[in-house]
């Protein structure tokens, strides 16, 4: 990071959250993880500061024309709520001159911003309470220019353009757009979790939605085929690259092989259990993972219903004896819903890429009503613990940052 001098009025990013604001005797650790976050994100870019004024973040860049990039890095930093990027100018001893200069800054943004609004309002907030005016007055003030120079009305319920003042020690902030945050807690505040990623839309929609709620995610990948070097999995890759981007640290992924499975329940298990007994060599092995990682749940992307090994029964069969939380954000949602946030988290393109698999190459139509019991015998009969033992001590462990894998 660079600390150059910031040229006068240069635009600053403010960053403002609010969730965390609320975690009481937490507080302090969830704003500095918070900032610390941000300056992951913001790494390599030229920002200059980055200081914690009245529940929001400035940052100054020493290089303006970086500005809308770094915002557009910080939108996805879990913890704020909204950002925008202000025009500021420096206080002086003089008042009425600051007045002046803040009605002339408010008209240029209308200029600029306002479009085709038919009416505005403008909302102040003052941090420093030694300011003259109070927070109405100076509204009025500054509401005054701008009606006066674009004779728009004030409309202070629900209006099409609002005009943001924030009265600071040395200077003024003033900004016509708010863009939405990410959102949600700062990653890493709520701990580790091991997610059973496929290479469909679901899953890294349900890794993004627990990182949301500030958890590492860890993941483990199911992949067809004996051995790693005959996998295809650059798939896999590019959905946790894409996912790294959300991410303050760079992701894990452990590859593991479906054919220690596979081995022992060819000519054994009939075609209609095959599918949900696999779910179980899934959830068993990542259970066994989610142990040696010192991960709290594990995470899916089942939707109920949304097809036949998600029935109620199945979901039900497949996991009565495992020991941690399994958690599935997306329970409710349907897939519409699933594919509105799959785009917003920009994971979508490479989701649809097509992919073999390990699930679509099992039977279409499997049992919709698994009875413990029997998942139960099946597994005693091919010895599925082994084929879980097996599967973890030949899994592979991948790295992935933002620019694709990393190499130890
Ligand atoms: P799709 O968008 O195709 O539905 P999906 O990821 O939901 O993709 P499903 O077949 O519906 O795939 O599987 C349900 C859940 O089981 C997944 O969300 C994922 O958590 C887990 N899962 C399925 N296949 C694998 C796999 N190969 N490796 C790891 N987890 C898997
Ligand atoms: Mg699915």
């Amino acid at each position: 990071m660079s600390h150059k001098p910031v040229a006068p009025g240069a635009p600053v990013i403010s960053a403002h959250y609010s969730e965390i604001a609320l975690k009481g005797k937490n507080r302090g650790m969830f704003q500095r993880k918070l900032r610390d976050n941000m300056m992951t994100a913001m790494a390599g870019e030229p920002v200059a500061s980055c200081n914690h004024i009245e529940s929001r973040f400035l940052v100054r860049m020493s290089d303006p024309e970086a500005t809308e990039r770094v915002a557009d890095k910080l939108g996805r930093v879990f913890g704020l709520q909204w950002l925008s990027i202000s025009e500021t100018m420096p206080r002086t001893e003089d008042h009425d001159a600051d007045i002046a200069r803040l009605r002339e800054v408010a008209v240029t943004l209308t200029h600029r911003d306002a479009g085709a609004a038919k009416n505005f309002m403008v909302k102040t907030r003052r941090s420093d309470r030694g300011f003259p005016l109070d927070s109405p007055t100076l509204s009025a003030r500054v509401g005054e220019a701008v009606h006066k120079q674009f004779g728009l009305p004030v409309h202070l319920k629900d209006p099409d353009f609002i005009i943001h003042v924030l009265v600071l020690k040395e200077e003024i902030l003033v900004f016509t757009r708010k863009m939405r945050g990410a959102g949600g807690l700062p990653f890493g505040v709520s701990g580790k979790l091991l997610v059973l990623l496929s290479g469909g839309i679901d899953s890294p929609v349900a890794a993004w939605m627990m990182m949301k709620r500030g958890c590492r995610p860890h993941f483990i990948h199911f992949y067809a085929g004996r051995n790693i070097h005959e996998a295809d999995i650059g798939k896999i890759e590019r959905l946790a690259q894409g996912l790294a981007r959300w991410s303050a640290k760079p992701l894990t992924v452990h590859m593991v092989p479906v054919y220690p499975y596979e081995v022992r329940a060819v000519g054994v298990v009939d075609d209609s259990h095959d599918m949900v007994l696999f779910r179980r060599f899934m959830v068993k092995t990542a259970e066994r993972m989610a142990y040696r990682r010192k991960c709290h749940a594990l995470v899916t992307g089942d939707s109920v219903g949304q097809v036949a090994s998600q029935t109620l029964p199945n979901l039900r069969a497949i996991s009565p004896d495992v020991t941690l939380p399994i958690l599935r954000p997306l329970v409710g949602l349907d897939k519409i819903e699933i594919t509105d946030l799959s785009r917003r988290i920009g994971v979508f393109e490479t989701s649809i890429e097509p992919y073999r698999d390990c699930c679509s190459i099992r039977s279409p139509k499997p049992e919709l009503n698994a009875r413990p019991e029997t998942l139960e015998m099946l597994s005693e009969k091919i010895d599925l613990m082994a084929a879980v033992t097996e599967a973890i001590t030949t899994s592979v462990k991948i790295k992935i940052g933002v620019n694709g894998r990393i190499e130890d």
